[in-house]
């Protein structure tokens, strides 16, 4: 006999993580599978990120430096910020859980978008943190509005989360608007409602629109910025993750941290990834060509898509090829092209697809080309 679950951990829907290439090569005994499903870097890593990973492996014996002080000295010069506004976590997903258990106590709420990256939900329930959802505007955005609105008639509220730009939807929000959402938050509860400002796909944004966080880090107190290696530097594997932050926001959020949450290879490799200009440049290059071809290529079959600032398209199937997202994904995954259903995000008649390489954008294509 075990304890009870409760009620907050039975009610949970875990994260669903993309399908992996071989368990799809095992199921649909298949030689070549290409996954577009996990916004993962279709390059690589980082070559320099790799020489360091393998340099690392003759420490292995060796815990690894539980204050990450290289990293963030590293991390400091880069951004010009001290080195004690930085806090190192096991991917930036570690961080928005750290973050809500140093600050929750029973009754906490936190505020998010609809169809917003689904792990803020998720490290919310955990914790037992209300989640709640405020609807999209018409065009898939986050309405900073309407959470603004919510913050202010609920006193529960201690948390937000917005990712610029978004996952699924690709969307953002603009700088005249997070100007104005930031003001306002700052007036409530004496500003005392912590923002995290998720810009997990920041090296992929072109549109200038979109702000650059750290203007907000200068004028505010209760900003987080949650930045990742996952995507451009292509090291998602490893799981490193960075926030930023006013050390006096920082220190609960350090005392919860467990002291090697950060392996030392992951550390060693993220260090060198930051000086690795050209792959960065390789990888911002590569995005915007797939995504060119990928835009293309949709308007061509008919299928419309939403606008994306990040290295994925969300692609409304049902409206192009009378499919839901669910059906297209396994249709995908006969032919040997791992999609991303969205269901879990109250999308299902939309497909999410990760930028590949040429090639794999253009097996992908013609794969979805044959389901007209
Ligand atoms: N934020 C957003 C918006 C994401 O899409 C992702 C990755 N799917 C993350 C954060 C998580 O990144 P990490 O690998 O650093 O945990």
């Amino acid at each position: 006999m075990y304890p009870r679950i409760p009620d907050h951990v039975q009610t949970l829907s875990p994260y669903v993580p993309g399908k992996p290439i071989e368990e799809t090569q095992r199921e649909f005994k298949l030689k070549k599978v290409i996954k577009l499903a996990s916004n993962e870097n279709p390059l690589g890593p980082s070559p320099k990120a790799l020489a360091a990973y393998k340099a690392a492996a003759k420490s292995l014996n060796l815990y690894p430096d539980a204050s990450a002080f290289e990293l963030k000295q590293s991390l400091s010069k880069l951004l010009k910020l001290p080195a004690e506004w930085f806090l190192i976590g096991n991917g930036s997903n570690e961080i928005m859980d750290l973050l809500m258990r140093a600050y929750y106590e029973p009754g906490d709420s936190m505020v998010t978008s609809q169809a917003a990256f689904v792990a803020y939900q998720v490290c919310a329930h955990v914790l037992g943190v209300k989640p709640i959802e405020t609807p999209m505007t018409p065009d898939f955005r986050f309405d900073l509005k309407a959470m603004l609105e919510q913050i202010h008639q609920d006193d529960s509220v201690k948390y937000v989360f917005i990712a610029n730009p978004n996952n699924p939807t690709g969307t953002w929000v603009t700088e005249e608007e997070l100007d104005y959402f930031m003001q306002e938050v700052a007036k409530i509860r004496g500003g005392s409602v912590i923002v995290a400002l998720d810009y997990a796909y920041w090296e992929y944004v072109t549109d200038r629109r979109i702000p650059d966080p750290m203007k907000y880090l200068k004028l505010y107190s209760n900003v987080v910025i949650l930045r990742t290696f996952s995507k451009i530097y292509g090291i998602a594997g490893l799981r490193l993750g960075y926030a930023m932050a006013r050390p006096e926001l920082l220190a609960p959020v350090q005392k919860v941290r467990q002291p090697f949450n950060v392996s030392l290879p992951a550390l060693a490799a993220a260090k060198a990834a930051l000086t690795d200009k050209a792959f960065v440049k390789r990888a911002q290059t590569l995005n915007q060509q797939g995504l060119k071809f990928w835009m293309t290529g949709l308007r061509k079959l008919g299928i419309p898509f939403l606008p994306s600032q990040g290295n994925f398209l969300l692609v409304n199937v049902k409206e192009g090829l009378g499919l839901s997202g669910g059906e297209v994904f396994i249709m995908g995954l006969k032919k040997g092209v791992i999609f991303r259903p969205v269901t879990n995000y109250g999308l299902p008649g939309f497909l999410r697809i990760s930028m590949g390489t040429m090639a794999e954008n253009k097996m992908a294509l013609k794969v979805l080309q044959g389901m007209r």
